[in-house]
């Protein structure tokens, strides 16, 4: 398994990565959208035996790494627990916020 770059060398590294696709987010890129990519991501991860080399990373924007490591892991990853959207909101269905939308406003007469 490749190791994870650290320190400066890993800073520099992760720039030039971001640099590849003028700092864009490729996945919203593709979908005609411009968002800037805040995640250099590794397309194999790391820890699935991905190596560690630029042509086995790109750049995406938090919303879009958040959803391609949850497909890379199948959704087996505690992801959802943990995904927060743009709104601040947590992404999970089954979190009570977000059902507790589909219900009444707190303090609405039913
Ligand atoms: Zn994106």
């Amino acid at each position: 398994m490749g190791e994870r770059i650290r320190g400066s060398a890993g800073v520099k590294l992760r720039k030039r990565r971001l640099a590849r696709t003028g700092g864009l987010c490729e996945r919203c890129e593709a979908a005609g959208r411009v968002t800037l990519a805040t995640r250099v991501d590794h397309i194999q991860p790391l820890a699935l035996g991905g190596e560690d080399v630029d042509e086995n990373t790109r750049n995406l924007c938090e919303p879009c790494h958040l959803e391609v490591t949850a497909e890379q892991f199948n959704h087996a990853a505690p992801i959802e627990g943990r995904g927060i959207g743009r709104d601040g909101r947590p992404t999970s269905a089954d979190h009570p916020w977000n059902r507790d939308r589909s219900g009444p406003p707190p303090g609405s007469k039913v």
